[in-house]
């Protein structure tokens, strides 16, 4: 057992997180997800972005509902310009990145059962032009080769276990998180030739999807929909005229889409090195109210930076989630 499930469980048997949570502490914490899985799961695609199974992803909500105030995009925009708020109750906002299908199909029903608000960040050209992003075409393409091994831009890769798949398809996800973007349309037409498999078709990419008219059906039931930019690049790594382009088109096309004004932005991938300040002053340019990035962070009182609000991740143990939402700066 790991230290932090450890000590979480010893925080669970004296009740410590729940007493805390339902104690007034001024505090935010804002909550992101990507893929929720069925029952039967099983993915052709990127198997590391599903968090939770759905009965795990109510077991969390529920709890969420219980000891939190949740949070609808309006409110946090009010919170994220005050210069110091004042909460009746601890508060959580519930998010989701990459507008995958089952955001609509398991996540919805669930918020919208228990009333609960939540945003859903799409990234604009996926949705519009039925494609996965470049993470699911890597491991579509990993899980499928019979090659054995291979080699490309000096990564080695087995495909001898599944466990040596998972391994060479993340050191792909790393190397291509940490390099331009020209490069990654080139690596997948390459990778697709060197390990004989063909991408999978539009079609089947847009299974995995969510739709403009689900997208619309939510956003007239609670939940917001914000963007996720176009593309899914990195922000931080291309120059100032296409992020700009990222950050306003994407706002503009969103909103065309679905008739109604969009707020906020999550940066892809929204970790510290996947923006910057020509980022941050873009989306205040383009009339964004807040930007959210993702790497952990909890809120008392003050938004310090409404640009760069951070968001957590959750672990599907349930001792160790309420922990993580009631206690983030010691469970990260
Ligand atoms: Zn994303």
């Amino acid at each position: 057992m790991s230290k932090r499930l450890m000590l979480a469980r010893l925080l669970n048997m004296f009740g410590v997180n729940f007493a805390v949570a339902k104690m007034k502490r001024n505090f935010l914490i804002v909550l992101n997800y990507h893929r929720i899985a069925d029952h039967d799961h099983s993915t052709e695609f990127d198997n590391d972005v599903f968090e939770h199974s759905v009965d795990v992803f109510r077991e969390q909500m529920v709890w969420l509902k219980q000891n939190f105030e949740i949070l609808d995009e309006i409110h946090l925009v009010e919170l994220a310009h005050s210069d110091n708020f004042e909460l009746k109750r601890n508060a959580a906002l519930v998010t989701f990145d990459d507008g995958y299908a089952d955001n609509y199909t398991l996540a919805y029903p669930i918020l919208k059962e228990l009333g609960m608000s939540a945003i859903f960040y799409v990234p604009y050209s996926l949705i519009e032009d039925r494609e996965v992003g470049w993470w699911d075409k890597i491991s579509w393409l990993v899980y499928k080769t019979t090659k054995e091994k291979g080699n490309i831009r000096d990564i080695d890769l087995d495909f001898t276990s599944p466990h040596n798949r998972a391994t060479s398809a993340k050191a792909l996800h790393k190397y291509l998180k940490l390099n331009p973007y020209t490069d990654t349309k080139s690596i997948i037409s390459e990778l697709s030739e060197m390990l004989d498999v063909e991408l999978p078709s539009v079609e089947r990419q847009s299974k995995e999807l969510m739709t403009w008219e689900q997208l619309k059906e939510v956003s007239d039931n609670g939940i917001s929909v914000g963007s996720h930019s176009m593309s899914h690049r990195l922000l931080s790594q291309i120059t100032e005229e296409e992020q700009s382009w990222e950050i306003k088109e994407s706002k503009t096309l969103i909103e065309s889409r679905l008739g109604k004004k969009v707020n906020t932005i999550a940066y892809p991938v929204g970790a510290v090195t996947s923006f910057n300040d020509t980022t941050k002053r873009l989306v205040k340019e383009a009339g964004y109210d807040v930007g959210f990035s993702f790497y952990p962070g909890s809120y008392k009182g003050k938004i310090l930076d409404k640009f760069d609000i951070q968001r957590i991740s959750t672990s599907s143990e349930f001792d160790l989630f309420k922990n993580e939402v009631v206690f983030p700066k010691i469970f990260f």
